[in-house]
């Protein structure tokens, strides 16, 4: 097989990123943009040992999955991977991968892994609360702003993703025929010069507030106040503008400094019955109704009753923990990242929350520390990012003796691996429940349920 061969070729399967595969000449081929049932010439763009990786050229039979994509730019800006697909179609190959990852990898029993949870039929679109969209120039000097495209810091242009709510499009677009009109202010990574450098919005779905946060080379921009006051004028939820300084050689987004320019220092938003105060820097979950569900799902499965000590490791900024403190004696939640405990701890006081502490600190080392101090929790909540738990926090979460663990889990791999830890320290998977919290894009979330049998 050479690059640029042209070779028919059936899809037989997915990978986990969602990318269609099929098989010739005993190689592997992973072609983005097509489903299973398809078969399609496709191009051969890069040869490697045994797999290549190629492009379609033509679709010869359609997969029955197929839907026409209703988005112009999916397939290069590479986010909604299973754009071209049916909802449905998407939500059976996600409960697959959750399925498969803990079945063989976690060699848990299937019929523990439950439905999916997916999106509402109206949200599967316009879902997000946040978006962060670079400002450049082309090589023929025409402003461009949307999203860079996978693994590169080029711009594939879009004024209208289908993920962001419609007054994001509004506000991009009155923000480009500014840039449009003074296109020197942009920012150009290459020679670290000009000011803008991204827009990045947020809503607070809830409340309906809107923050408009420039991302700037430099403390303030000319004729700043041009574009501030036009937004004011045109759209009343916004609530915040803020400017964002970041003059560092970086393709990090954010800076730490933030000055607000109109209105309040962050907007708010509502979850689970809670307020949260969101600023440029706050984590928050993007897809809000999705998130509840996820932690509805958590809360049933943490089954408290008002006595319990409960521990959250990895709390972020408290929004798991939180929606529980009121069904529980003790909160004691854990993050590594400094602002984010800040915020936890303001987000506790906002909601007359008194029941709960916050740790800034390594959740293995905090775990241990927790354990040497006599606590001994009920219920204990895990939410790690995509590389999972050391094996080391398992046994002393293990060893704490909790009557159940609530895993959150963002990759089914690494949930898998982990829970045949536990499982080999007497801690059963008893229900697995994959959510849906980022539509029409590869990832996938589940919640676990373990307890000793
Ligand atoms: N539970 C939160 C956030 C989950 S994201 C929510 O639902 O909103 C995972 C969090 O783990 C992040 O906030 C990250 O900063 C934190 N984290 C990453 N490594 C960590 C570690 N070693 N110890 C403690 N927290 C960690």
């Amino acid at each position: 097989m050479n690059k640029n061969d042209i070779i028919r070729l059936d899809i037989i399967d997915m990978t986990s990123d969602g990318s269609g595969v099929g098989k010739a000449d005993s190689m592997v081929i992973f072609v983005p943009d097509t489903a299973v049932g398809d078969v399609c010439d496709v191009r051969i763009l890069k040869v490697k040992k045994n797999v290549c990786y190629g492009k379609v050229e033509k679709i010869i039979e359609r997969s029955d999955d197929r839907v026409d994509p209703v988005c112009p730019v999916s397939s290069r800006c590479g986010g909604c991977v299973y754009r071209h697909m049916s909802y449905d179609a998407e939500l059976r190959i996600k409960h697959k991968k959750v399925y498969d990852a803990v079945t063989r990898i976690g060699k848990v029993d299937g019929d523990k892994v439950k439905e999916i949870i997916g999106a509402y039929e109206n949200q599967t679109n316009r879902y997000r609360n946040k978006a962060q969209i670079p400002v450049g120039l082309s090589k023929t000097g025409e402003v461009e702003m949307g999203f860079y495209s996978r693994h590169s810091h080029r711009i594939a242009p879009c004024d209208d993703c289908l993920l962001s709510p419609e007054i994001f499009t509004q506000i991009s677009d009155t923000f480009k025929e500014f840039v449009t009109k003074y296109p020197y202010l942009i920012y150009s990574e290459e020679k670290h010069s000009g000011k803008i450098r991204h827009l990045y919005l947020r809503i607070g779905e809830k409340t309906g507030e809107v923050m408009v946060c420039v991302v700037v080379n430099g403390r303030s921009f000319d004729h700043q106040d041009e574009l501030f006051n036009s937004i004011i004028e045109k759209y009343p939820e916004v609530k915040s503008i803020v400017i964002n300084v970041n003059k560092a050689k970086t393709n990090v987004i954010l800076g730490y400094e933030n000055i607000v320019v109109f209105g309040k220092e962050s907007i708010t938003d509502v979850l689970c019955g809670l307020k949260f105060e969101l600023s440029p820097l706050a984590f928050y979950q993007v897809n809000r109704t999705q998130a509840q569900r996820l932690y509805e799902k958590a809360k049933e499965y943490a089954d408290l009753s008002g006595n319990e000590v409960l521990i959250d490791l990895y709390c972020g900024t408290g929004t798991i923990g939180l929606s529980m403190a009121n069904s529980c004696k003790t909160l004691i939640g854990v993050e590594i990242i400094d602002e984010a405990i800040e915020n936890a701890k303001k987000n506790a006081e906002n909601n007359g929350i008194s029941n709960a502490r916050f740790i800034c600190g390594d959740a293995e080392k905090a775990a241990t520390e927790l354990q040497k101090e006599g606590i001994t929790p009920d219920v204990i909540i895990v939410d790690p990012p995509r590389k999972g738990l050391t094996e080391k926090l398992i046994h002393t979460i293990v060893e704490m003796n909790p009557k159940r663990v609530v895993y959150v889990s963002c990759d089914p791999a690494t949930l898998g691996r982990d829970l045949k830890i536990f499982e080999e320290l007497q801690y059963f998977a008893k229900e697995i429940t994959p959510v849906d919290l980022f539509p029409r894009t590869a990832h996938c979330e589940s919640v676990c349920l373990l307890s000793k049998e």
